[in-house]
């Protein structure tokens, strides 16, 4: 018996470094379940249309699947399940006890109102109920979803199965069974490894200086958090435009402004006076050619790729979107001596706390936000030094380190199911 489907490549680059059963192999070919249902949803003028949604567990050697679901144009089955396979990896490398699955709705989120997402909302809950599940399969908040969707994903879930299963989602509101930090976790989770791993890092700048590309969830509280310890933050932008200030952005108030949907600029208060910074404007793609330490590209998928990697001017990326660099992007990068810090796990955070919520809601009890801070901090911080040193021992770049790590931690499981002695 043998299949020819080709494996990831960066999979099977891992796969060079560590002794793996051939069967773990074959297991991560191809997804476990993939399953693409059309929604009829009915928007605010009247029509019915109808939405492509999906849900792909990749994997689920390890336990139930377990990854988010992004309301974007330019979702589809392939986007589905590269992302479904990165979680694979991604709950492996924290050794969380999952598989690893993603979903979408191919829709333009920002064009809907609320009454229209939560429609779709529903119905994506409805069209997947079958696949879904505690111990099956557990959604959560990805792009252009949040809490209010999980709170409405919920919701639909109840009315469903006809009883109360919190623990069938994450990324919840506090009040319906959702975990102290799970907003800010993605962040919380980057920033702690950029702590583990800056002593190691060619961080050059006093302070190091920084660029966010994506000003939303994870960028802007991640920007923040490395205002607040000394870095000097240059630039950062979002999906209308990007400002740079090479003297270092007031994000606080960059982001108050960006809040009261005034764009991206900095608004300084002293008493009640108020001054508008100005600062310098620039091309969004420009931000990610900038001369600073540290670049976190925390928007989309595919912004670095082989066109541009060259430009790159930055020593560290730190990997905080889904899949910013692609393959050809990554050999590039590797060649010029550019570290690139990958998102299975500089943005493990959000899983992480995801997987705290489904412990308490198990339990029934909620955890302080103390202790899920210090818990989040434990695993990341250990995970990242982990993955460093494997990468050293290895010789290799840091994103084989992890997907080797994570790849063993699946052939672990998968040799314990499929054994005969
Ligand atoms: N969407 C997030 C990710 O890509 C979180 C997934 C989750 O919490 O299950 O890691």
């Amino acid at each position: 018996m043998s299949d020819p489907t080709a494996l990831d490549p960066r999979l099977a680059e891992a796969a060079r470094h560590v002794p793996l059963a051939r069967a773990t192999l074959d297991r991560l070919r191809r997804p476990r379940s993939s399953l693409e249902v059309s929604l009829p949803v009915r928007g605010d003028d009247g029509e019915v249309r109808s939405l492509a949604a999906y849900r792909v567990r990749w994997d689920t050697t390890r336990g139930p699947g377990k990854g988010g679901v992004r309301f974007h144009p330019e979702v589809d089955r392939a986007m589905t399940e590269r992302l479904a396979l990165g979680m694979t990896l991604k709950t492996a490398l924290l050794d969380l006890p999952y598989g690893g699955a993603k979903g979408g709705v191919r829709l333009d989120a920002k064009q809907a109102s609320a009454a229209e997402l939560e429609r779709v909302a529903r119905a994506w809950v409805s069209g997947m109920a079958d696949v879904l599940g505690p111990e099956r399969d557990i959604p959560a908040p990805d792009l252009y979803t949040n809490e209010r969707i999980m709170a409405w994903m919920v919701d639909q879930w109840t009315a469903t199965v006809r009883g109360h299963q919190p623990a069938a989602f994450t990324g919840k509101p506090l009040a319906l069974g959702g975990s102290h930090g799970r907003t800010t976790a993605t962040a919380d989770g980057a920033k702690h490894v950029i702590d583990a791993l800056a002593p190691k890092l060619d961080l050059a700048g006093d302070p190091p200086t920084v660029a966010v590309q994506g000003f939303g969830n994870a960028g802007a509280e991640l920007a923040e958090q490395l205002f607040h310890a000394g870095y000097r933050v240059v630039a950062v932008s979002d999906s209308r435009g990007a400002i740079l200030d090479h003297g270092g952005l007031h994000v606080p108030s960059v982001r108050r402004v960006k809040e009261r949907g005034e764009g991206l600029r900095s608004v300084l208060c002293e008493g009640s006076v108020c001054e508008a910074r100005e600062h310098e404007r620039l091309e969004p793609g420009d931000l990610l050619t900038l001369d600073v330490d540290v670049l976190v590209p925390a928007a989309l998928g595919g912004v670095i790729t082989e066109a541009n990697a060259d430009a790159v001017r930055a020593g560290v990326i730190v990997e905080v979107a889904n899949e910013p660099v692609t393959a050809e992007a990554d050999a590039i990068l590797a060649e010029r001596g550019v570290t690139v810090v990958p998102d299975v796990l500089a943005s493990g955070g959000g899983v992480t706390v995801s997987y705290f919520e489904w412990v308490q809601n198990r339990q029934g009890l909620r955890w302080g936000a103390e202790e899920v801070a210090r818990r989040l901090g434990e695993r990341l911080r250990a995970t990242a030094a982990e993955t460093w040193g494997r990468a050293e021992e290895l010789g290799v770049p840091l994103r084989t380190a992890a997907s080797a790590l994570a790849l063993e931690r699946i052939d672990v499981a998968a040799s314990a199911r499929d054994s005969l002695t």
